[in-house]
């Protein structure tokens, strides 16, 4: 069958849709009054989309939906209509920020019935959200009697209306704009708002909104060409621009923020976005008002998603679709340029990685999102250029002012906006405290941490970027307690190849400068999502396929990864730790796996490693009932506590709810702990701990005292323990703890805070 007649009828209802927004913005440009604007407007709609009805529905600061203006329902339901946010299909498609066509919507389990309305007697709807800067401010729709089913392009005509719309409610000084606003009397008063932790630190400085809420002046284009030759200009402009910035920040000291711009660069030659753009332009559009409504439908099908990389693929066309209006606008010689404050809070719903790399580093006080994970791009290289950063702030960009004054206190999850002077001069007084640690930590450097009554302690680092690394330096730690390979294959697009792997742990070797670095095997799964590791959906991902359980089940993978690592340490030496291992044979079997990749290398000629330790991270309960059979057989163990708790009280590590139910610090652990000690000390066999518990000071005194004697933890975190290390007394805390393990409590914890007092410590610092 030809598609002739198809072709024919899209383009019939392209050149419909492009006089019907034509005509809207010779009403928009008229002199009349805002109502009587709308109310012509949805006439007009109605007219074009043969609708007996088309009504405008517009968000309210309370959450709530009002009918604006409408042609079809009964008059006296305008401004007397309200539907509340997600209640009905209206209340659907703004909640959702997606469009709905019904054919019998009466039928649709969510139809919420108005008798005001007279809207018994329309059979089908079809609306779509009015969407401005990715928020939704409205709902356009329209019904029909007759049951029909709407096609693909009338959804996409209705879509461009609602695109204009929003210019008409949010823009210029008009009364909706001033009453729909989410800005209200809150936007002078002072505000602590909370979100997540993406990248430590504390800041404060003016705010600068990254996005300036960019007013496309020209929604409706007069000349389609015209527009075409504009985007295809902007577009290359784009590339050669990414390029060179490519080019420049190969010079960026760590590997990986490379890494994520180039696979940004390659999503800007995704053809299928471009055609997109290209399509929406042909319904009329500006070329600037198309990227804007691709973006629009980019963010209502993705934005919706739980899975991570979708959601972080939409921050890039987000970043992508910002920097191509922008060189569009430049073209035009709309000025774009703003100066940046010298000491700058960047304020963004969210950010690709290139666009921090825009800015300049030594004006950003900090950086705070609506969005954003741990594992985010921009997250990633904010840690690398050690800018804090808070993730999740609930309508941020609503809330703030440019160049109010802004304070990120990331340690703590918040964000302070416009605070008033007592807020000001206790982030001062805290930043002078730090400062005042940060120097009596920089004095410990060169001394070793030894108990005051002689018992030495290996405090290293926990790594994952190269960056981690200058901790090393820094701190003088003993080494990488434990390097966590998966961080360089998340940031990657693909699986990194053998070379490329046996680069990066050189690399990392170079820099440790002798020190031993463990190398922990992949541990992907859980948490740690690979962007191109496609992954069954799991009920319970943490407790499912992964770490050891993936590596033994692929075992290309695990020796691809082995190989990289002895390639790496040849003549030097190697360590290397297998993660999430439940009982023995895992281990035999993954050990083997050591045993033939060294015994190739050598069949091949090449140097080895001087030494291979192998050991194992024991974070699943199960193995430490096996441990009489394990030690003889590792060479040393990693208690791995974080996950090792959330086995124990079988309480998911990253559900917020649970964080504060069972402490650390529980007798329950302690004494499970003391177990472990008691047997690896008797077979002789090294161990550590490396969960994010060591780099606490009272929480790394309990083990101390418990009888560990190699702690790792974050870089920042060497300073504050040593200092605790320096004037600790192990005996004593030793002899306390004995006391202690029995207790009924459901923490030692205020009973370990009164020995750190009477020993004089200092536990808090840092924190
Ligand atoms: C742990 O589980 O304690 C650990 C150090 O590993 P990760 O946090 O990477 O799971
Ligand atoms: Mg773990």
């Amino acid at each position: 069958m030809s598609d002739g007649p198809v072709l024919s009828h899209r383009g019939s209802l392209v050149s419909e849709s492009r006089q019907l927004l034509a005509r809207v913005r010779n009403v928009m440009a008229g002199a009349d009054e805002n109502q009587a604007q709308f109310n012509q407007i949805s006439k007009l709609i109605a007219t074009y989309m043969t609708a007996e009805v088309c009504s405008i529905y517009i968000c309210r600061s309370d959450n709530r939906l009002e009918l604006y203006a409408t042609q079809g329902l009964k008059a006296s339901a305008v401004h007397n209509t309200f539907l509340r946010v997600g209640e009905g299909i209206i209340g659907d498609i703004a909640a959702s920020g997606r469009p709905f066509a019904l054919a019998d919507a009466q039928a649709h389990p969510n139809f919420a019935y108005r008798p005001e309305t007279g809207e018994e007697i329309y059979s089908s709807l079809m609306g779509v959200p009015i969407l401005r800067g990715g928020r939704v401010i409205g709902v356009l729709d329209v019904q029909n009697r007759t049951q029909r089913d709407y096609i693909d392009e009338e959804v996409e005509t209705l879509q461009t209306v609602a695109m204009v719309l929003a210019e008409l409610i949010a823009g210029g000084d008009n009364a909706v704009q001033r009453e729909a606003s989410a800005l209200d009397e809150e936007s002078t008063n002072p505000l602590r708002i909370e979100g997540i932790l993406l990248s430590e630190g504390q800041g404060m400085g003016r705010a600068f909104l990254h996005s300036p809420r960019v007013n496309i002046e020209k929604m409706v284009a007069n000349d389609p060409t015209l527009e075409h030759e504009r985007l295809q200009h902007a577009f290359g402009d784009m590339h050669v621009a990414l390029d060179e910035m490519l080019a420049e920040k190969v010079l960026l000291k760590s590997g990986e923020p490379k890494e994520v711009l180039e696979t940004y660069r390659l999503i800007a030659e995704d053809a299928g976005w471009l055609k997109r753009i290209e399509e929406a332009i042909n319904t009329g559009l500006t070329a600037e008002a198309a990227v804007q409504k691709v973006q629009n439908g980019i963010r209502a099908r993705m934005g919706q998603t739980a899975d991570p990389y979708l959601r972080e693929r939409v921050h890039d066309f987000d970043d992508l679709a910002h920097r191509l209006v922008t060189h569009l606008m430049v073209e035009n010689g709309d000025a774009l340029a703003k100066r940046i404050p010298d000491e700058a809070i960047l304020i963004a719903r969210s950010m690709g990685p290139a666009q921090l790399l825009d800015y300049d580093a030594s004006k950003l006080k900090g950086l705070v999102l609506e969005e954003g994970s741990r594992t985010s791009h921009v997250a990633i290289v904010a840690r690398a250029l050690g800018i804090p950063v808070i993730g999740r702030v609930q309508d941020l960009v609503s809330r703030v002012n440019e160049f109010d004054v802004i304070i990120v206190d990331a340690n703590h999850n918040q964000v302070l906006i416009r605070p008033d002077e007592v807020a000001r001069n206790a982030f001062e007084e805290s930043i002078g405290a730090l400062e005042k640690h940060r120097q009596r930590y920089v004095a410990l450097i060169d001394k070793s941490a030894v108990t005051k009554d002689g018992v030495q302690v290996d405090l290293s680092i926990n790594a994952g970027l190269m960056i981690d690394l200058a901790h090393l330096k820094n701190s003088n730690a003993a080494g990488v307690g434990l390097y966590r390979t998966e961080i360089p294959f998340m940031v990657r697009s693909k699986f990194p190849r053998v070379d490329e792997q046996t680069h990066l742990y050189k690399q990392v070797l170079d820099n440790a400068n002798g020190k031993p670095v463990v190398f922990r095997t992949l541990d992907i799964g859980g948490d740690k999502v690979l962007p191109y590791w496609e992954i069954e959906n799991e009920d319970n991902p943490s407790m499912g396929w992964r770490a050891i359980r993936v590596a033994l089940d692929r075992p290309a993978l695990l020796r691809r990864q082995l190989r990289a690592m002895i390639r790496a340490a040849a003549g030097r030496e190697l360590y290397i730790m297998f993660p999430m291992v439940a009982e023995v044979p895992e281990f035999i079997q993954a050990r083997a796996f050591v045993d033939i990749e060294l015994a190739r290398e050598k069949e091949r000629g090449a140097v080895t490693p001087k030494q291979v330790r192998v050991g194992v991270m024991l974070e699943v309960p199960s193995l430490a009932f096996q441990l009489n059979a394990l030690c003889p057989l590792v060479d040393f163990i990693s208690v791995g506590s974080n996950d090792l708790c959330q086995f124990l009280f079988a309480s998911d590590r990253g559900n917020p709810r649970l964080a504060d139910r069972y402490d650390m610090l529980s007798p329950i652990v302690l004494t499970f702990l003391k177990s472990i000690v008691t047997t690896c000390d008797k077979a002789n066999v090294p161990l550590s701990l490396c969960g994010e518990m060591a780099g606490r000071p009272l929480e790394a005194m309990a083990l101390i005292g418990l009888g560990f004697k190699r702690l790792s933890m974050t870089g920042s975190s060497i300073g504050p323990v040593k200092e605790m290390v320096l004037g600790m007394d192990m005996s004593e805390v030793q002899n306390a703890l004995r006391t202690l393990f029995d207790s009924p409590e459901h923490s030692l914890r205020d009973a370990l805070t009164l020995l750190a007092k009477e020993q004089g410590l200092s536990v808090n610092a840092g924190a």
